[in-house]
């Protein structure tokens, strides 16, 4: 039988020992302290890896074979609902059946309480299969998911504090019936005139007379929400003015909208109107809509103005499950490639002997073992920051500097895994066609559909500018907030670089000094634009501005133009220090740093000189308010 899993060595690794599962399970298990839970760690490991066994067939048998069909067909819309084609109703329906909604939901909420490190593997293999059918199943378990854990902020949730069961929570019906199958939810937060630029929603939620919220506004591009459940993201609260952070981010409320109620007699009746099912490029195995709210019924979840921070809390889990789809993507892309190159003929030879394509191929391989390392470096620190924060009492009181460094690790890696997989996804699906020639351009060969379904990586749950832009300022607000530091860890990687007695480490300690000193350079031209900012202004001022008041829009102009390649740079360095612990707990890893280094090392050069030696022209423009694009007219003109 065909399995996703058993086919891949590097896949295996995790779930063998590349993760440090024990942990993982008794976190989970709360100390193994549940009656109808697993005693031991290797009764966990037992069937986590029995489950992502049955994910690896049921994917490759199931689901793999009639992508292309799933494809053809896609999701429609009619009498304003979406309608799905019967194989795609009947693999959601197994999926419903092998239990897999409620993966990661505690048991006594109708769930396996797995780990969601083993959801995320899982995620990778469904998309390897198809990327659609992984986002649509992605909403059911994680709008039940995402319940949980608002309602866990909240405080809400109550658990038993003998046993760890959870004996009230704030939707328990709803969770059910999402863990069953029958219902699944959405994230609402884009509109017509707002999509990176939260602070412009404008969808509003209002406290009507008697108390109750109701809901207004139009929300597009919402993938799954022909949904019942919709996490909605809106206005509650107006600010004073421009500089008032209510009137931006913090005037943000989190609210559940119900879509819908299904009716004893088999009647829909909606609350919110389904205005259409978006026709878009790829993806049409899952349904994205743009949805009206009319003074809809709603629920304000936790209190007014915390609607941006509860969004961060479930994006972070949002941007690593696009990590995961992205690499079974390219899984997918380089196998189809790999297969196509080996049979295929050329002046004589396959053209896998090409050199230029057999170039190709060796970094598509090495690329997708380095974005796993990244992924699931991240995603097992989220977990664990996440898990040891909201159940420290139940597991002996995790250490308040342990949990910080597992959310440290976690935010330090999310952005660069989303940037890079989702910009690899595309790079990968991109060589793939062209690997096939014209064949690669026609649908019959597959290779499109992965281009079309990669596009939207680098689009949703925050484009790659936007993670760049995070990456950057958490990078340089970390070096304001402690220079010291930084200047320690500089003078401790110049320490490793020269004098670590083993070859890779000085090799990695190099990268990291490079990254350091593009780090550093950044800061220099930062403060120096920020110095000039305060020049004039009396000197008893400056030491408050230059240290406190930072305005990452206003001040961090340099650092913004080289945000993306920052984030590039960083990417390499943080997947060669996970390679590099991963080498010394297990050598035969070592091959695989070598890898990344081979390619690594030049391209960091490149980066960090682009950095230091690029951009001035260009800010001048911008500075004088001309666009870089009539600018450029003019010095033609
Ligand atoms: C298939 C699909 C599914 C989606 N699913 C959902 C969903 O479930 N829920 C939901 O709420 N939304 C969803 N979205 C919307 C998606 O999250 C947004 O499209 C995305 O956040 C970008 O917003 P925008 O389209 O308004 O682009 P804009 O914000 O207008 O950006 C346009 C371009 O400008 C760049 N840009 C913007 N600001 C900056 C800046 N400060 N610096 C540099 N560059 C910048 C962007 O990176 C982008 O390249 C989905 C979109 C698609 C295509």
């Amino acid at each position: 039988m065909a399995s996703f899993l058993s086919d891949n060595e590097d896949l295996q690794y995790y779930l063998q020992d590349g993760i440090d599962w024990e942990t993982v399970a008794s976190v989970t298990e709360l100390g193994y302290r549940f009656a109808d839970g697993f005693r031991t760690a290797a009764e966990a490991l037992t069937f986590y890896r029995e489950i992502a066994a049955m994910v690896g067939e049921f994917v490759a048998e199931e689901i793999a074979p009639h992508a292309a069909q799933i494809d053809r067909d896609g999701v429609r819309f009619a009498n304003g609902e979406a309608t799905f084609p019967p194989r795609l109703e009947a693999i959601t329906r197994k999926i419903a059946e092998l239990g897999l909604h409620g993966l990661n939901l505690p048991r006594e909420l109708g769930g396996m309480n797995a780990p969601m490190l083993l959801y995320f593997i899982n995620a990778e293999l469904l998309a390897r299969a198809d990327v659609s059918v992984m986002t649509h199943y992605g909403f059911h378990s994680g709008t039940a998911m995402a319940m949980l854990v608002l309602s866990l902020l909240e405080g809400t949730t109550v658990h038993d504090p003998a046993t760890g069961l959870i004996t009230r929570t704030r939707w328990p019906a709803e969770m059910a019936e999402i863990a069953s199958g029958v219902a699944w939810g959405s994230m609402d937060i884009t509109e017509p005139d707002a999509g990176s630029d939260m602070a412009a929603l404008r969808a509003v939620g209002t406290q009507e007379a008697d108390g109750r919220w109701t809901l207004t506004g139009q929300k597009i591009f919402i993938t799954s929400g022909h949904g019942k459940y919709h996490f909605v993201v809106a206005r509650t609260e107006k600010g004073s003015g421009p500089d008032d952070p209510q009137a931006g981010l913090g005037g943000l409320s989190m609210f559940m909208v119900r879509a819908f109620r299904d009716e004893a007699d088999g009647r829909r009746t909606r609350l919110a109107t389904l205005d259409r099912i978006e026709e878009k490029l790829g993806h049409h195995g899952s349904a994205t809509v743009a949805i009206t709210f009319d003074r809809t019924p709603a629920e304000l979840v936790g209190k007014r103005g915390e609607g941006f921070r509860q969004m961060l809390e479930i994006m972070n889990h949002a941007r690593l499950g696009v990590g995961f789809e992205s690499i079974g993507l390219c899984e997918a892309a380089l196998r189809l490639a790999k297969g196509y190159a080996a049979e295929r003929r050329s002046m004589g030879k396959t053209i896998d002997r090409h050199e230029m394509i057999a170039d190709y191929l060796d970094e598509m391989e090495s690329d997708i073992v380095n974005l796993r390392a990244l992924a699931m470096h991240g995603a097992f620190h989220e977990e664990m920051a996440h898990k040891k924060a909201l159940f420290g009492k139940f597991l002996g009181g995790a250490r308040d500097t342990e949990i910080r460094a597992h959310r440290q690790a976690a935010r330090r890696t999310m952005p660069l895994l989303k940037y890079l997989a989702a910009e690899k996804a595309v790079e990968m699906a991109r060589r793939c066609l062209q690997i096939h020639g014209g064949n690669g351009y026609m649908h019959e060969f597959g290779a499109e559909k992965l281009l079309r379904d990669a596009l939207v990586m680098p689009i949703y749950e925050g484009t790659s500018q936007i993670q760049s832009l995070m990456a950057m300022k958490d990078t340089l607000t970390g070096i304001l907030r402690a220079p010291q530091e930084f200047v320690k860890r500089m003078a401790q990687t110049r320490w490793r670089s020269l004098s670590a007695r083993d070859g890779l480490e000085r090799r990695v300690a190099r990268l990291q000094l490079l990254s350091l000193a593009a780090q550093q350079h950044l800061v220099t031209r930062t403060m120096a634009a920020k110095v000039k900012t305060v020049q004039g202004q009396p000197l008893g001022t400056w030491r408050k501005a230059l240290f406190n008041q930072w305005n990452p829009k206003r001040d961090f102009a340099y650092a913004m133009l080289h945000a993306e390649r920052l984030t590039r740079l960083l990417a390499d360095e943080a997947i060669a220090e996970v390679l590099l612990a991963q080498a010394r707990r297990h050598p035969q890893r070592r091959e695989l740093l070598e890898r990344h280094l081979e390619r690594a090392e030049p391209r960091v050069k490149f980066l960090h000189d682009e950095i230091t030696s690029t951009g001035q022209r260009l800010l001048d423009l911008l500075a004088g308010g001309t666009s870089a694009s009539s600018g450029a007219e003019k010095a033609a003109g």
